[in-house]
């Protein structure tokens, strides 16, 4: 049967690139990446249709009311969501499909498909996203604050998610998110406690 997996994980924790290395293996030869319809500007290195479908918002809404997503959500001012054909159909074809939202959308999705695994990537410390978000160059100081405060709320929601990674290693953090999505094992206790210390650490700042 094929699988619908929700990745979340606070702006800054390095999901996309651990998603697409996941995605590089042959064990993801059938799972395909949802691609989401937003209001957000296109970025420069981002091209119609792979990253996102660039919509406006008038044509977002209408795409809304003719009840076209699967969830949507506003996240940092734009409007995003998920195409439901797409994710309905790609499952039918037997291919598994990873879904990366923000916090409200994977809620969203869950409680539409309970079935659906729910996966939050969260990073060691408050202190290791900020300098991520200051070496990736995209924010500004105004912006990375907003993140920051942003990724406590969403901590406290993908705290219940089916399964948390720390990524304070990229390539633990890589195998730790393949063996989630294809094996039956679950995460290594030693991993899995340095999360729950982690996560420990974040819900007490
Ligand atoms: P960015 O604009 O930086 O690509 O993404 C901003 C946030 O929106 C990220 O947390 C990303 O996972 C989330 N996001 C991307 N597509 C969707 C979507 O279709 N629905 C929801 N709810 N969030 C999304």
């Amino acid at each position: 049967m094929a699988q619908l997996f929700v990745i979340s994980a606070p702006s800054g924790t390095g999901k996309t690139s651990l998603i697409h290395k996941v995605l590089e293996e042959e064990l993801a030869s059938k799972t395909k990446l949802g691609v989401s319809c937003t209001t957000r500007e296109r970025r420069k290195n981002e091209e119609e249709g792979v990253a996102y479908f660039f919509l406006d918002e008038d044509a977002f809404n209408k795409k809304l009311d003719e009840g076209s997503f699967l969830e949507h959500a506003k996240v940092f001012g734009n409007l995003y969501g998920t195409p439901k054909d797409w994710v309905v159909s790609t499952i039918s074809q037997g291919f598994d499909v990873v879904l990366e939202l923000d916090v409200q959308g994977a809620i969203q999705v869950k409680n539409a498909y309970p079935e659906a695994k729910t996966i939050f990537i969260i990073p060691p410390s408050y202190k290791d996203l900020e300098e991520r978000l200051v070496n990736r160059d995209q924010d500004s100081q105004e912006t990375i604050e907003k993140r920051l405060s942003e990724a406590k709320q969403e901590v406290l929601s993908g705290k219940d998610f089916d399964h948390l990674i720390t990524n304070d290693n990229f390539n633990l953090a890589f195998l730790d998110l393949k063996s989630v999505m294809y094996s039956n094992t679950d995460i290594n206790e030693e991993r899995q406690a340095l999360t729950k210390k982690c996560l420990s650490h974040l819900l007490d700042q």
